[in-house]
């Protein structure tokens, strides 16, 4: 296919795709079947800038774009969707971290989050809060010289190995506030992990808070109250990482699946001769194209300058039903094959799955679509 990508994001690509074959083909397997990612994966990946790609070098960043940044995460999740979400959660909290720290925060922690010596965390899900973080029951107490947290954040990636993270807990004045805590805090728990179907490999724990001191100068912005402009902001982030390693999962269900369809013989002929798997494939090409475009529109306003909220939402909604049916199409492609283990197709179903509900489910993401289209209508 053409593309319509710079021709330096081709080349950047076709490095991407060289490091990740060469690194992450055989750990993809081992890391599915039980292993952590290991931290030696860290190095490789801020070879290549991964860790602060989209930002800036002011604050410490590689002054690549989201569009780049995009290619990156297609190219990953091409060979481990995990790896990609291992990624994303530090570009995250760097992103929290730029829209709303201090100067002296910022300066303290964005530039080893984004050159990947040090790791991050955010935590605002809990047992009883998902999609509504009013639902926030986690308190932030005012005590002599800082705060006191205390409550329970559940679902939360890379805590058990990460530096430093950001809390979400709910203030004095009952809104919302952010603090940055050290993960040597006493009284900062990390409990059993939480294992899921498919991206296993995603470090994914309960978190408990016991009276956590945090010293007032590790109070986000320096002031309570969380501004929903950084959240619009810092949103995105990690919406164009979901959905560019859904296309680059799509790419790889294709590639597997018309290689086995090559291979498989029945009745006389190689399957992919049969037009019933004509129409899968050329149905998996379609959505495929139509996702990757979409990402890149996305990005692209990102690197414009939107805040694209809208575009993220319906990219989201889109790209992650897209990537269900690819997936499950490959399997189709694969027979009986296809569901067994240690087919790379079964995994990358049973990774697909997750994607759908993590980010915004597509639920929410609908609502988020149909706003937009009462404000132009
Ligand atoms: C791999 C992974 C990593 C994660 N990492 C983190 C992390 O690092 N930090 C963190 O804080 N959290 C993290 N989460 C948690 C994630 O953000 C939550 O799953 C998310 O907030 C949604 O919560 P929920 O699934 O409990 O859904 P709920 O909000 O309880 O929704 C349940 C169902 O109701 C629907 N629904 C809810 N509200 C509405 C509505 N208003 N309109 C229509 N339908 C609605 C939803 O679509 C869904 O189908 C992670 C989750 C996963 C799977």
């Amino acid at each position: 296919m053409h593309s319509t990508l710079p021709e330096e994001l081709e080349t950047f690509r076709t490095s991407v795709r060289r490091m990740a074959e060469r690194h992450f083909t055989d750990l993809a397997v081992k890391v599915d079947d039980g292993e952590m990612i290991p931290d030696s994966v860290r190095p490789i990946l801020a070879d290549i800038g991964a860790f602060g790609l989209p930002f800036s070098s002011d604050v410490g960043g590689e002054d690549g774009s989201f569009l780049a940044w995009s290619v990156l995460q297609e190219e990953i999740g091409r060979v481990m969707p995990v790896m990609g979400v291992y990624l994303q959660v530090n570009l995250l909290v760097a992103g929290i971290l730029l829209e709303s720290a201090t100067p002296s925060q910022a300066e303290e922690w964005v530039p080893q989050l984004l050159n990947g010596t040090k790791s991050g965390f955010m935590a605002f899900t809990e047992p009883q809060t998902g999609s509504d973080i009013k639902m926030m029951t986690t308190r932030a107490k005012k005590v002599d010289g800082g705060w006191s947290i205390s409550g329970n954040k559940m679902w939360i990636s890379n805590a058990a190995s990460a530096d430093i993270g950001v809390i979400y807990a709910r203030d004095p004045d009952d809104g919302l506030s952010m603090f940055l805590m050290p993960t040597t805090a006493p009284g900062f728990h990390v409990g059993a992990p939480i294992e899921i179907m498919g991206l296993r490999g995603t470090e994914l724990n309960e978190l408990n808070f016991d009276n956590v001191f945090v010293p007032e100068e590790n109070l986000l912005g320096g002031k309570t109250g969380i501004k929903t402009s950084v959240l619009r902001k810092v949103m995105p982030i990690g919406k164009i990482g979901i959905c560019s390693i859904c296309v680059g999962l799509m790419q790889a269900c294709l590639e597997e699946a018309t290689r086995y369809a090559r291979q498989r013989v029945q009745q006389g002929h190689p399957i992919i001769d049969f037009q019933s798997i004509h129409y899968l494939i050329a149905e998996m090409v379609a959505l495929i194209e139509a996702s990757r475009q979409m990402v890149y529109w996305a990005a692209t306003s990102k690197d414009q300058g939107a805040d694209a909220i809208t575009e993220l939402a319906t990219t989201k909604l889109f790209v992650t039903n897209a990537a269900l049916k690819v997936a499950r199409m490959a399997v189709s492609v694969h027979g009986v094959y296809g569901i067994a283990k240690g087919a790379v197709v079964e995994r990358l179903l049973r990774d697909v799955q997750v994607f759908e509900l993590f980010e915004g489910p597509s639920e929410i993401q609908r609502e988020m679509v149909m706003r937009a289209v009462k404000d132009i209508t």
